[in-house]
């Protein structure tokens, strides 16, 4: 709380120089996100690893904040919303809810059960108080790991039930998120295609850009998504991409709320590299209802081939 706080006086103070020097807002106001003229807002960064535990949202044993903890943190500080980092699941089902502008989840996993990190789940309640917030105005930020959480069920270790289209019949989270996570190859370099330059963070970024990242697939996108990044996947290494171009960053309405989801952030460079952080503060910027975009649905023609789904195996020879 304390470190919540400390934030806020930050912004506050920053909101208080601006007003005594309002020619000096270059540098702000150049930055993504609308921040500097919505100042204060609030984001929950849940970090709950009911699957696969990523060593950016894994915390040392002194108790310190992750590695994207951190860095999330380190831009509110900079850009004045208040970060509240969490891994327990009760906060979903406590009146501390409603308090959230932006949900910013990098989870795995069934997070209304314990599982690897042994954290509290959230409680089915609260699953639906979060859907529920979001249809009615919250913003929603998935990065990465967050639509490897509720898959279908029942999802066995080989992973064989995630080679199939379920429709509508995916859970109400990923429905809500736009696209269900299906598996990954091995780390690469790979490019990006800027499929909506206008979306805020865009601007300045190449219209086609290299990073090297754990690239994920999915399957089951919502029909109304807006791209903004595709993945290429022509020249990627590893059977996971013998697929169309996809959909790997993407906004879309859900209800009154505003979702935001970037496939980028399994490694720590990730995170501190400027290009990111700048998408992900357009992103969130958005989500927070600071700026406005028009997201309409752009899938069919932006990423034609988006129901291919990789081949499971290798073909035999
Ligand atoms: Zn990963």
């Amino acid at each position: 709380m304390n470190r919540t706080r400390a934030f806020l006086s930050v912004a506050a103070a920053l909101a208080i120089a601006w007003a005594a020097f309002p020619c000096q807002l270059s540098s702000a106001e150049s930055a993504p996100g609308g921040w500097s003229r919505s100042p204060g807002k609030r984001i929950l960064y849940f970090t709950k690893s009911s699957g696969f535990e990523h060593s950016v949202v894994k915390r040392p044993a002194s108790g310190d904040l992750s590695h994207s903890e951190k860095v999330l943190t380190d831009l509110g500080r900079q850009h004045g919303f208040a970060v509240t980092c969490t891994k327990d699941g009760r906060i979903f089902s406590s009146p501390d809810l409603a308090s959230f502008d932006v949900f910013v989840f990098y989870t795995s996993g069934m997070l209304t059960e314990p599982g690897t990190d042994k954290q509290p789940p959230m409680t089915p309640d609260g699953k639906q108080a979060l859907l529920d917030a979001i249809r009615r105005g919250k913003g929603f930020v998935g990065v990465h790991a967050a639509n490897d959480s509720f898959h279908v069920q029942p999802d066995p270790s080989d992973k064989s039930s995630r080679f199939k289209a379920y429709g509508d019949k995916v859970d109400p989270f990923i429905a809500m998120l736009g696209g269900e996570f299906i598996r990954h190859g091995p780390q690469q370099v790979a490019t990006m295609r800027v499929a909506d330059p206008r979306f805020p963070g865009l601007d300045g970024v190449p219209e086609r850009f290299d990073s090297l990242d754990e690239w994920y697939t999915f399957k089951d996108f919502a029909p109304d998504l807006h791209v903004i990044l595709v993945q290429e996947t022509r020249g990627m290494k590893g059977i996971d991409y013998q697929r169309a171009p996809f959909p790997a960053t993407w906004a879309r309405r859900h209800g009154q709320g505003r979702v935001f989801y970037t496939s980028m952030g399994h490694r720590e460079d990730v995170w501190t590299h400027p290009r990111f952080q700048r998408i992900l503060l357009g992103g969130l910027g958005w989500a927070a209802g600071n700026v406005d975009a028009d997201v309409p649905a752009t899938i069919d023609t932006v990423t034609p081939g988006h129901r291919e789904i990789q081949p499971e195996t290798e073909p035999k020879p």
